[in-house]
């Protein structure tokens, strides 16, 4: 008899032939529009060059970005907005942020996935560094009949309707609060490599409704969306996001060491698996569906960053993405939180992935206006290498 674990395992992409490899970094043929050069790959060949997201740990720079937060803050009730999701990033951010004396408005967006871990690590933070929060609560049957449309639209997507909502969320409390900045746990030491074929749509709302349209059914007025006018404003005119940890020595276990002496933090293990959806959602559904595992994203990251040797990394990626046990401690819990059948679940699992080129989407328009947010700090770098000469 096939169990449920067997039929997941059959799909495990680390069973797949390996055909191509990168040499430095542990991304491999799961990549579709992975280019080799000498044996190394886009992500590593251009690694470091990209304009005001490198790792820059000169205490200056740090002292520069706090000063101007600070100054952009004069006068204003709060001087950023930091988005809260109870994770290691957001909850480290924050932390360093009250330490360097900032004034952030929180803003936590719960679409009903939180674990008891994020939860608590939310209520512990704001309480011991005495924050104020604002907690958005999706409206679930709203929400729910948003994400398993696109769990149906068979694309890898998943997180896209909740990464949408929360930056929708985001302007609009900076425009309510007059919020002059967004500082966010963001990092170019464990987030670096992002492959562009694993996932889009974050910033799409024709992609996110059109999919809506054709598998949902609850009315979505109500979903917390941008256009891309409103985005364009944002890129344009919009608060600018500062990614702090960038600035700082940013090691994960440290930060976590951290965490749990301070303000008591509870570990909830993978990184983004303070979700129980995220964790179904990258632990099982990605890598099995799709043969994505984030994971060699984020060892391409730290490799890169020097935080985890290669060899370190394939040992870390011989594990399972998830254990056994995940079929009768999670499973159950999601089935009854969406309101699905087995077979439905399966069904889920079984149709064949789809891109979101497959529907309605905004692509070329979308990457144009988001090519723009680099153009300033672009051309700041050729007149001042031009001015060098
Ligand atoms: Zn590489």
């Amino acid at each position: 008899v096939r169990t449920p674990s067997d039929r997941i395992r059959e799909l495990d992409t680390r069973h797949r032939p390996i055909t191509r490899q990168c040499r430095r970094c542990v991304l491999d043929s799961t990549v579709p529009d992975l280019e080799l050069v000498d044996g190394i790959c886009q992500y590593c060949r251009t690694w470091g060059t990209h304009v005001g997201h490198t790792i820059d740990t000169d205490p200056a720079r740090l002292k520069d970005k706090i000063d101007a937060l600070k100054a952009g803050g004069k006068g204003r009730q709060f001087d950023c907005l930091m988005g809260l999701s109870g994770g290691v990033d957001s909850s480290y951010v924050l932390m360093k942020c009250v330490e360097f004396g900032l004034r952030p408005l929180v803003i936590h967006v719960d679409n009903g996935w939180n674990t008891a871990e994020s939860n608590h690590n939310i209520a512990a933070l704001v309480e011991q560094l005495n924050v104020p929060l604002i907690t958005k609560v999706l409206e679930w049957d709203m929400f729910s009949d948003m994400q398993l449309s696109m769990l149906r639209a068979s694309t890898p997507d998943g997180e896209v309707p909740t990464d949408h909502a929360i930056y929708a969320t985001m302007l609009s409390e900076v425009r309510a609060h007059k919020i002059g900045a967004i500082v966010s746990g963001g990092n170019y030491a464990t987030e670096s490599v992002l492959p562009a074929d694993w996932g889009y749509g974050a910033s799409d709302w024709r992609y996110i409704r059109s999919v809506h349209q054709l598998f949902g059914t609850a009315p979505t007025d109500q979903f917390p969306h941008y256009g891309l006018d409103e985005l364009a404003k944002a890129r344009f005119n919009g608060p600018p996001t500062v990614r702090l940890l960038n600035f700082l020595d940013y090691d994960r276990q440290q930060a976590i060491d951290e965490l749990v002496a301070n303000v008591g933090w509870e570990d909830y293990g993978g990184k983004h698996c303070e979700s129980s959806y995220t964790r179904f959602f990258q632990t099982v559904l990605l890598p099995h569906k799709f043969a994505i595992d984030k994971r060699r994203a984020h060892l391409s990251s730290q490799i890169l960053a020097g935080a985890v040797t290669r060899d370190e990394a394939l040992h870390e990626l011989e594990a399972p993405t998830f254990d056994d046990r995940w079929f009768d401690t999670e499973l159950p819990f999601i089935m009854a939180k969406l309101r699905i059948t087995p077979d439905q679940f399966w069904d889920i699992v079984d149709r064949p992935p789809k891109s979101f080129r497959d529907y309605p989407n905004q692509e070329k328009n979308v990457q144009r206006i988001q090519a723009v947010r680099y153009f300033p700090a672009k051309v700041k770098t050729r007149l001042r290498s031009l001015r060098s000469r």
